[in-house]
């Protein structure tokens, strides 16, 4: 017969495994609520794929790459502003890395701030009370720790694309860790997909100096997106000098030297073609990190995706053992990991920690951004049966907000997706200069279940750019004021 052990016998009340968005925040929220935590990771530093080797790293590009962009003869041009900017790629490369190292420290002082002990090395599973934590590189000591819940936060890595090997050492066929840290402005960067990584880092090197090609397996970029956006947006990038090849895969590529040759056929197959690149950039999505867990000794399984399934309060089908973040499904984005975070260590302390998964923002950092939360205008007929009389929608182009217009800086619009019955707001969806930030006001208004004209109603400052979002929200029943 096993035996359970008493609450005060396990060396922890919660061991939380992985350090990224999701993992470190529940371990911090675990430890504010007076529970005895640690939190194993396997990196060097704390913050894991978002702080290291994603949002972050890639988002001090985008900045720097605008500026240099805009400099050269993007909007300093249009103001009369004569520069000559000449690019220190390396000084770039540092600041980036200076950001990084700042935030990932933020956490380890986070982690002292609320003693969260951090067990540096790799977990996995003895039983499902039990983890082993071994070195992650070369030879060292195991140790063993036991915790009364457990929380697996891993994350997830890139997918690879068979025929295609990715080497960032070498820096030729990179991923978008790899496409970080070149050392170089490629002169034809070749970006395979094009969801939202690809689309981010594919910007910052065009804006740098290189040509870009992107090959899309499906006929549009940004899958999973409203479709208008997703029009729109390929029409925007291509305006800056993108290339595409929608509707096409990639089936091999061979190292040549300072080239690589692609083999590429149409998506349906097809007579093969090829792409010469000085680069490839693979980034054809990511998949959970559930490998090397060991799952099975604490009596789980994942999904056929590699997944682990969970319930609404973030239980797995084990007593005490709990997922969130990029390995459960769902969105793989920070911020619903470090929502997920929040709950889960809420729940295990007892309280009611929940996220509405109808309503995660979700951002593409390109120039203009792309912002959207809850349906798109399809997903809404869709659940309408598929009758369009039972959704409407409000359109309201940037061309027509004065602050847009004041700052030359017209592309996109805003679209709110309402139920025509009820008016509630059921997604919106927005193509502009700060759609990143505004999205925050749509993602708050239906967490409070607004209906359009409640944002029609609401006084917004004038003049700014969230303006087309409270007009909008009035094109929803016909009336907005300046179109
Ligand atoms: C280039 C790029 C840009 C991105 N930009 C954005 C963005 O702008 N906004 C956004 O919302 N999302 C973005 N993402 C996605 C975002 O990074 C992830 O959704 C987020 O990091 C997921 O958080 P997580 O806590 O689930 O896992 P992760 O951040 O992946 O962290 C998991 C951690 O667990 C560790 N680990 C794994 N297994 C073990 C083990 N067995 N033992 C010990 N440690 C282990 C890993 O080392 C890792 O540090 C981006 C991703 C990339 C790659």
């Amino acid at each position: 017969m096993e035996l359970e052990m008493a609450d005060h016998e396990y060396d922890y009340d919660v061991l939380v495994i992985g350090a990224g968005p999701g993992g470190y925040v529940a371990a911090i929220r675990a430890a504010q609520l007076g529970l005895k935590t640690a939190c194993v990771e396997s990196r060097e530093t704390l913050g894991g794929t978002c702080l290291n080797v994603g949002c972050i790293p890639s988002k001090a590009l985008l900045h720097g790459s605008e500026l240099f962009e805009e400099a050269e003869g993007g909007h300093f041009a249009t103001w009369g502003i004569t520069a000559k900017p000449k690019l220190d790629l390396g000084r770039m490369m540092e600041e980036k890395t200076k950001a990084v190292g700042e935030l990932t420290g933020g956490i380890e002082f986070l982690f002292k701030k609320n003693k969260v002990t951090w067990l540096k090395g790799h977990a996995a599973f003895e039983d499902a009370h039990t983890v082993k934590v071994g070195p992650s590189t070369g030879s060292g000591q195991a140790t063993t720790h036991t915790a009364k819940d457990i929380v697996i936060a891993t994350g997830s890595s890139v997918t690879p694309l068979p025929g295609v090997d990715v080497d960032n050492e070498a820096k030729r066929i990179v991923d978008s860790t790899g496409a970080l840290e070149l050392e170089e402005v490629p002169e034809h960067l070749v970006v395979i997909g094009g969801g939202v990584i690809g689309l981010e880092l594919g910007s910052v090197w065009r804006r740098l100096g290189a040509k870009v090609t992107v090959v899309e397996f499906l006929p549009q970029i940004l899958p999973g997106m409203d479709e208008e956006v997703r029009k729109e947006a390929n029409k925007i990038f291509k305006k800056q000098g993108l290339e595409w090849m929608l509707g096409h895969k990639v089936t091999g590529a061979e190292v040549k030297g300072k080239g690589v040759t692609l083999t590429i056929e149409k998506a349906e197959g097809g007579d093969e073609q090829t792409l010469e690149a000085s680069h490839v950039l693979v980034s054809i999505g990511r998949r959970p990190n559930t490998d090397g867990l060991a799952l099975d000794k604490a009596g789980l399984q994942v999904n056929n995706r590699g997944q682990i399934e969970i319930d609404h309060s973030f239980r797995t089908k084990v007593d005490g053992v709990w997922a969130i973040g990029d390995c459960v499904p769902g969105p793989m984005l920070a911020h619903k990991a470090e929502d997920e975070g929040i709950a889960v260590a809420e729940n295990i302390a007892g309280q009611t920690g929940i996220v509405n998964h109808d309503v995660i923002p979700n951002v593409v950092y390109t120039a203009p951004e792309i912002a959207g939360v809850g349906l798109t205008q399809e997903q809404a007929i869709e659940a309408a049966g598929g009758d369009k009389k039972k959704v409407k929608v409000g359109k309201f182009p940037m061309m027509a907000n004065s602050r847009a217009k004041a700052n030359r800086d017209t592309d996109g619009f805003v679209k709110v997706i309402a139920d025509a019955e009820t008016d509630r707001v059921l997604g919106v969806w927005m193509i502009n200069t700060l759609a990143g930030t505004m999205i925050a006001q749509a993602a708050q208004a239906m967490e409070f279940g607004a209906t359009s004209e409640d944002i029609a109603y609401t006084c917004h400052a004038h003049p700014t750019h969230a303006e087309a979002f409270k007009e909008a929200a009035m094109a929803v029943r016909g009336k907005p004021i300046h179109m």
